[in-house]
C-alpha cells in the first residue's frame, strides 16, 4: 500500500484557517441553501471552476455541515492519477470532475478551493478513510454498491459509469468482450468493483496493483492483455496516451457504476444536503458546467442522474 500524499494548506492557508478558527464566521448573509450560488464566478488559480462560494451560510448547529463552516476547511479524499476525473497536475493540486464536485461541496459550506485539503485515496481504503476520519468525504469514481453501504453512506449519485476494457492499440490479442478474458492476465486495481467482477464472472487472472496508472506499464510490455475499470476512467487513460490504448468496442460497458460521495455512515443530515446541493446543481447549471470545465473536454456530456435517497 502507497503511503498517501497530502496536498493542501500552505502556510497562508494555515494562517487564515486559525483566523477563522479564532473569530467564527460573522453575521449571516444566507441560510446555507444550495440554490443560492453555483457556477457563475470568474474561474481563476484560487477559485478554478468558477464556483460562487457561499458567504456565511447557516447550518442547524452541531451539524456537520455547520462543524465545516465554521473551521473553514473540508478534508475531501481523491484520485491523484486519473486523468478527467482527479489528476494532481503541474502545480501539485489535483484537477478534474470529481475535484469539482468536491469543490461545490466546499463552495456550499463557505469553503474557498484554497482550504481544501485534498487526500489521496486509492481505491482500497476509501472505506476505512471514512471511516477513521482521515477525510469529510469522499469523491473518487466511487460506485455506490451495497456492500460498501454497510460501512458508509453515500450521497448522490453525480454520474453514471460502466465498466470497459482497455487493450494495446490495434487490439492485438483480438479481445472483444470480457469473455474473451478466462484464464487471461488482466490488470485492475485492488479493492475495486471491476477487479471483482472480471475475476468472479469472468475467470480472468487478475494482475491487481493499487493504481490505475500502475496497470499502463504492464499492458505497454504484454505482462497483461487488458486493463479493466470504468469507461470514463479509461478513456482518461487513451486520452492522455495518444496512439498507445484504445478501448474494446469503442468503449462499450458490461456493468451500472454510479459514481457516489462517500461520507461517515450514520450522518444521514450531512447526505441528505449533500444530495440538495447535488439536486440544485443539476437544476441551475452548475452540474453541466463543471462537467465541460473537466471531463467534458474529451467526453460527451451526459445528463445528471438522478440522486438516490436510498
Ligand atoms: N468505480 C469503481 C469502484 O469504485 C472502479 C473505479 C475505482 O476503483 O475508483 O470500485
Amino acid at each position: 500500500m502507497r503511503t498517501p500524499k497530502k496536498l493542501g494548506l500552505g502556510i497562508a492557508g494555515i494562517a487564515l484557517l486559525a483566523l477563522t478558527a479564532c473569530g467564527g464566521p460573522a453575521g449571516s448573509t444566507s441560510e446555507g441553501d444550495p440554490e443560492e450560488s453555483g457556477a457563475g464566478a470568474e474561474t481563476s488559480a484560487d477559485n478554478p471552476y468558477g464556483l460562487e462560494v457561499a458567504e456565511n451560510p447557516e447550518f442547524p448547529e452541531g451539524s456537520t455541515m455547520a462543524e465545516l463552516a465554521e473551521a473553514g476547511s473540508i478534508t475531501i479524499g481523491t484520485k491523484f492519477d486519473q486523468p478527467l476525473f482527479g489528476l494532481v497536475g503541474p502545480d501539485g493540486s489535483p484537477v478534474g470532475f470529481d475535484v469539482a464536485i468536491g469543490a461545490l461541496v466546499a463552495a456550499e459550506l463557505g469553503i474557498e478551493f484554497g482550504d481544501i485539503e485534498f487526500e489521496e485515496t486509492v481505491s482500497a481504503n476509501r472505506e476505512t478513510f471514512i471511516q477513521n476520519g482521515t477525510v469529510d468525504i469522499v469523491v473518487a469514481t466511487y460506485t455506490i454498491n451495497d456492500a460498501r453501504k454497510e460501512v458508509i453512506s453515500f450521497a448522490g449519485p453525480y454520474y453514471e459509469a460502466g465498466q470497459a476494457l482497455m487493450v494495446a492499440a490495434g487490439n492485438p490479442e483480438g479481445i472483444e468482450g470480457p469473455e474473451d478474458l478466462e484464464g487471461q492476465p488482466v490488470c485492475s486495481v485492488e479493492g475495486s468493483t471491476p477487479a471483482a467482477r472480471i475475476v468472479d464472472e469472468y475467470g480472468a487472472d487478475l494482475q491487481a496493483t493499487d493504481t490505475y496508472s500502475n496497470c499502463l506499464d504492464p499492458l505497454r510490455n504484454g505482462q497483461v492483455v487488458a486493463v479493466t475499470t470504468d469507461n470514463v476512467i479509461l478513456s482518461g487513460f487513451v486520452d492522455q496516451n495518444a496512439g498507445e490504448f484504445e478501448l474494446v468496442n469503442e468503449g462499450e460497458t458490461f456493468t451500472e457504476e454510479p459514481y457516489g460521495i462517500g461520507l461517515s455512515l450514520e450522518d444521514t443530515e450531512f447526505r441528505d444536503w449533500i444530495n440538495d446541493v447535488l439536486e440544485a446543481s443539476y437544476e441551475d447549471g452548475t452540474w453541466d458546467s463543471l462537467w465541460e470545465q473537466t471531463a467534458g473536454t474529451v467526453l460527451p456530456t451526459p445528463e445528471p442522474p438522478a440522486v438516490d435517497r436510498y
